[in-house]
Formats: C-alpha cells, sequence, structure tokens
C-alpha cells in the first residue's frame, strides 16, 4: 500500500466520529484541538463525551448509527468495536467519497491517522501505511528525542518574519543561509535559554544586515560505494542544498532521491564515441556555467572524489576560473567493499599495508613496479579491473606471489545485490568468468581474504577453489 500524505486544513470542517469509548474520546479530542467541528454519533458515550456535549463543544446523536449521520461531513471516523458496523460505515461513506479512518484496520480505511511529532507549527508525521505501527512508534520516539522543543517556538517565531525574511533575502539560496543561522545560531540560543525578547532582536539585527551579492560555488561531495547509509552528514547536508547535481553514472538512485526535490539533476557520463577528455572537459564546463550564475553546484562522484575520481583536475579547473570550492570525501570502494565483505584491509598477522590500484590502464602504460606488488604480507585492492583478470593474476604470480593467494572479487559491493567471490589467486581469472562477475567489481588480493568466510555478513558469497 502506497499513502499519499497531505496536512488537512480541518478548521470549522464538520468530522464524523462513530463511538463513544475510550478510543473515540480521543481521537474527539486530537479533531477538535485542530478545529474541527464534531459530530459524534454513538450507542453509548462514555463520561468524558458526554460532558463535551454538555460543554456544546460536540454534536452528540443518541443511538444505532444511522446513514443520515455521514450528511455534511469531510471526513469520518468510525471507532466502534464492531466491525461489522465498521465495515457497513465504510462502505457508505466510500460510496458518498468520503474519506474514512476506521481506527486499527488499515483495510477498511480510506485514510489514516500518522504517529505525530508535535512541535507547533512544525508537525513531522509519521507512517507505515498501518503495516507496522510499533515500527512508526520507534520513529517517532527517535524524532522527539532529536529536537528539542524550542523547534516549536523558533518555527513560530521565523512565521512571524516570513514576509521580512523574503524582502530581506530575495534570493533563495541567501534565504535557506538565513533560516540555517536561525536553526543553528543564536536566536535558538537565547530561546532555549527562555529568552524570547533577545531572540527577536538578533534576528532583527541580522535581517539589517546587507548582505553581498552571491557568488556560486561547488562542493565536490564523495556519495560512497552505493548504501545511502554510508554517505557523510556533510553530504548529505549539501545534497539538500544544492541547486544544480552532476552526478556520475557509478552513483546510486536512492542517494540521488535524498537531494533537494528542486534541484536540478545532470547525469553525467561518458557519451558513446566521446572519449574520457572530451567527457571531462564538458564537466568543467557545466561546473563553471552554473556557479558563474550564482548556483551552488555539487559534484557528485561514486566512493570518494580523490581516489580514482579525476577529482583534482576538476579543483584545478575551479582554481584557474576563481570558482570557490569544498570538498567532502566519501567511503571508498575498497574500504566498503572490504567491509561488507569481512575482510579486514590490514591485519597485525597477516597484511602491513594497503595499496589502492586502478587495473585500468593500458597494459603497455601500466608502469608499476610488479615485484613490489607481488610482496606477500600486503592487501592490493584493484579498482576497475574486471577485463584485466589473467593479465593481472599472471603479473603477480610470475613475480613471486603464491597462486594460492586468497582473493576476494566485490561485486556491487553494499548494495542489495552484492556479491563475493572467494578463491585462490590461480584461479582468479577462470572462476570469475565463470560467475560472470561484472562493473562496479573490486579485487581484493591477499591473505585478509581467507578471513571473510569466518567475518562476512552481508549479502551472497560464492566460494571455490
Ligand atoms: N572514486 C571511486 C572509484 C571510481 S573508479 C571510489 O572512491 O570508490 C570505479 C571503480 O570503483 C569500479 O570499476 C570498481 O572497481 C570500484 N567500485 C566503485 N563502486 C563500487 C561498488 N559499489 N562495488 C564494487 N566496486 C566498486
Amino acid at each position: 500500500m502506497r499513502l499519499f500524505p497531505i496536512f488537512a486544513d480541518l478548521e470549522a470542517r464538520l468530522v464524523l466520529v462513530v463511538g463513544g469509548g475510550a478510543v473515540a474520546e480521543r481521537k474527539i479530542k486530537s479533531l477538535l484541538a485542530s478545529g474541527a467541528r464534531v459530530r459524534v454519533g454513538a450507542l453509548e458515550a462514555g463520561d468524558a463525551v458526554q460532558e463535551l456535549a454538555r460543554q456544546g463543544k460536540i454534536e452528540l446523536l443518541r443511538g444505532s448509527f444511522e446513514p443520515d449521520w455521514l450528511e455534511g461531513a469531510w471526513l469520518v471516523v468510525a471507532a466502534t468495536d464492531d466491525r461489522e458496523l465498521n465495515r457497513h460505515i465504510a462502505a457508505l461513506a466510500g460510496e458518498q467519497k468520503r474519506f474514512i479512518n476506521v481506527v486499527d484496520d488499515p483495510e477498511l480505511s480510506s485514510f489514516q491517522v500518522p504517529s505525530i511529532v508535535d512541535r507547533s507549527p512544525l508537525t513531522i508525521a509519521i507512517s507505515s501505511a498501518g503495516s507496522a505501527p510499533v515500527l512508526a512508534r520507534r520513529v517517532r520516539e527517535r524524532i522527539e528525542s532529536l529536537f528539542d522543543h524550542t523547534l516549536g517556538s523558533l518555527a513560530a517565531l521565523a512565521a512571524g518574519y516570513r514576509q521580512a525574511i523574503r524582502q530581506a533575502r530575495p534570493d533563495l539560496r541567501r534565504r535557506r543561509e538565513f533560516y540555517d543561522w536561525l536553526l543553528d545560531g543564536p536566536v535558538a540560543d537565547a530561546l532555549r535559554k527562555r529568552q524570547p525578547s533577545q531572540a527577536r532582536q538578533l534576528l532583527e539585527d541580522e535581517l539589517r544586515n546587507p548582505q553581498a551579492a552571491i557568488a556560486g560555488k561547488v562542493i565536490l561531495v564523495g556519495a560512497g560505494p552505493g548504501d545511502p547509509g554510508l554517505l557523510t552528514l556533510k553530504a548529505l547536508r549539501a545534497l539538500n542544498e544544492a541547486d544544480v547535481i552532476l552526478y556520475d553514472r557509478l552513483v546510486d538512485g536512492e542517494i540521488l532521491e535524498l537531494a533537494r526535490r528542486d534541484a536540478t539533476q545532470i547525469p553525467i557520463g561518458k557519451i558513446p564515441g566521446e572519449d574520457h577528455n572530451a567527457t571531462q572537459a564538458r564537466i568543467h564546463s557545466l561546473m563553471l556555467e552554473h556557479a558563474r550564475q550564482g548556483r551552488l553546484v555539487v559534484r557528485l562522484k561514486g566512493g570518494d572524489a580523490f581516489v580514482f575520481g579525476r577529482g583534482g583536475e576538476e579543483l584545478q579547473f575551479l582554481r584557474e576560473h576563481d570558482v570557490p570550492y569544498e570538498v567532502v570525501p566519501g567511503i571508498t570502494a575498497a574500504l566498503a567493499c572490504a567491509a561488507y565483505a569481512g575482510i579486514p584491509l590490514t591485519h597485525r598477522d597477516h597484511a602491513q599495508s594497503v595499496r589502492l590500484i586502478t587495473a585500468h590502464c593500458r597494459q603497455d602504460t601500466f608502469l608499476e613496479d610488479w615485484p613490489s606488488l607481488a610482496r606477500d604480507k600486503q592487501t592490493l585492492a584493484f579498482y576497475m579491473g574486471v577485463s584485466q583478470l589473467d593479465w593481472l593474476s599472471e603479473q603477480l604470480m610470475s613475480h613471486g606471489r603464491s597462486g594460492d593467494t586468497p582473493f576476494a572479487m566485490v561485486e556491487n559491493g553494499t548494495r542489495s545485490n552484492q556479491r563475493v567471490l572467494q578463491g585462490s589467486l590461480k584461479n582468479l581469472a577462470e572462476l570469475a568468468r565463470r560467475h560472470e562477475m561484472k562493473a562496479p567489481s573490486l579485487l581484493l588480493i591477499g591473505e585478509v581474504a581467507a578471513l571473510a568466510p569466518a567475518l562476512e555478513w552481508f549479502g551472497a558469497s560464492i566460494r571455490q577453489d
């Protein structure tokens, strides 16, 4: 079930509640709190409900359910303990196109009432579409603990200055900066110390500060290997603030989902027939074009931008053109794949060093020092190696690395379709072919790879010798 979340304005609108017990009472009270006019129909009504009727706060109809109770209601809440009756009311409400919530019965409901974190006027609503109320409650508890109660008064304060803020900061990015300052800075502090007039004063002073023209900026962000949980908080923040996102093919769709909704997302991959330098030139000119228009550009790359990511070249270009930039590191594939395959990259007994190497070079220009790569007690992490496995393993073995050295090849590391192939160096190419290992795959070679069977915890593994 997929629900469309809405926040309904019930002010002075009629809502029918069927039932007069404790559950109904709770619903009635929260409906009244949001300003709804409430009609209650019930065979029997509890004391509290009767009291509300006496005070004139609700209209109370006594007796068995009558279809004409529905008349004029925008929403219906069925809170009786008679499932047949609830079903009947739901059917009638449906015919009349009125939204109904049958308490604790998602199947009969056409709308559901979420769990709420109330920092009025800020309201956070959580739903599991009725499938896991316990989970929703958990999430609610977590969120409750994240935001102190100042948030409500802060939101109310900001609401009072909305027009003024809009006028003083007509530019969207400036405005966002202002709100960030409001949330993180001295105004929130003053509210926390229960000094509302001080908070007001600080806000007004800041609004009077003239602002310089805004300059664009590029943030080079490492998106990590795939699992969105591996994004840094800074990366998440950059995605939330970006006007434009230039992203690589390797970046997972789930990560782009986290970006600000109205950011322009531009995929950058190699166009067929285009060489790498032309692609890179296109990226450079896109960054420049958008930054010069005062935008916040996030250049989003898989893993870390400085590990086989040409991040250095992009910064050189930006520096030459006087475009300000920041860099947010990401978790590179070697670290992530090793962790998700249960392979410690270094180990007191098995490996004193790690080397990150690209296998994606023309073989005749591959200038690596094979004898040093072939030494034992070190871990080699090869990027972009899927098509070079015969050559790689032959070179290592002919320079002295034992054919029995364990390897692990991690395909789609950290993603739900992660596969790990394990075996010995001498069988590497043959095994990878047999199991059709594809890019993106990361190859780890070294004694530590033998620890995977004992330490693995994620995804599927194939072991063969
Ligand atoms: N900047 C990136 C690397 C880019 S090169 C980083 O720091 O991770 C692209 C290579 O990275 C791929 O060919 C593959 O070898 C490796 N890689 C990236 N993501 C991967 C993943 N999720 N699983 C396995 N290998 C990955």
